[in-house]
């Protein structure tokens, strides 16, 4: 059976809803020994599976959620990494892996660029929707990134940017 064809893009429809997982935040990156530096601390084994992490001199950060809205329902989510102040690395930590994580709200900037905007280090709130997930970015004073929050975004704009 031949897969379906977007209307709108014409890529196969099941190539739409896609996950993009960051592996490491930009500024960890940028260090010679990334996520190795002496004294760094990761929630699990790997940058890849861990939703909290903190290095010397770098900083602190959270994993989130950012879901971004394409025209007909479809939905591109990108798993990424939210710089932090290390005491709400402390705080969220705290409530991880407890009820009270419902309740977590963070503010940070992001750690990850989103393409075709960038948006490296743009303000933005976290907030919790299911307590199975990492928080999600749920709005930001930055004019860009509150539209790409919030506007339903063409194909091949996104789809053509992922990386
Ligand atoms: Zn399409």
């Amino acid at each position: 059976m031949a897969a379906q064809q977007c209307e709108m893009c014409g890529r196969p429809v099941q190539a739409h809803d896609r996950h993009v997982r960051f592996r490491l935040p930009e500024p960890v990156l940028a260090v010679p020994r990334q996520e190795k530096t002496p004294g760094s601390w990761l929630s699990h084994d790997s940058p890849l599976t861990s939703v909290m992490m903190q290095v010397p001199s770098v900083g602190a950060f959270v994993r989130a959620l950012l879901p971004i809205s394409l025209t007909g329902g479809h939905t591109v989510t990108y798993g990424l990494w939210v710089a932090v102040d290390p005491r709400d690395l402390q705080r969220a930590l705290a409530v991880w892996w407890e009820p009270a994580y419902q309740d977590l709200r963070l503010d940070g900037a992001l750690a990850n660029s989103i393409q075709p905007w960038g948006l490296l280090a743009a303000p933005v709130s976290l907030a919790v929707r299911d307590p199975g997930q990492t928080p999600y970015c749920s709005a930001s004073p930055d004019p860009q990134l509150s539209r790409v929050l919030n506007d339903q975004w063409p194909h091949d704009a996104i789809l053509d940017s992922l990386p």
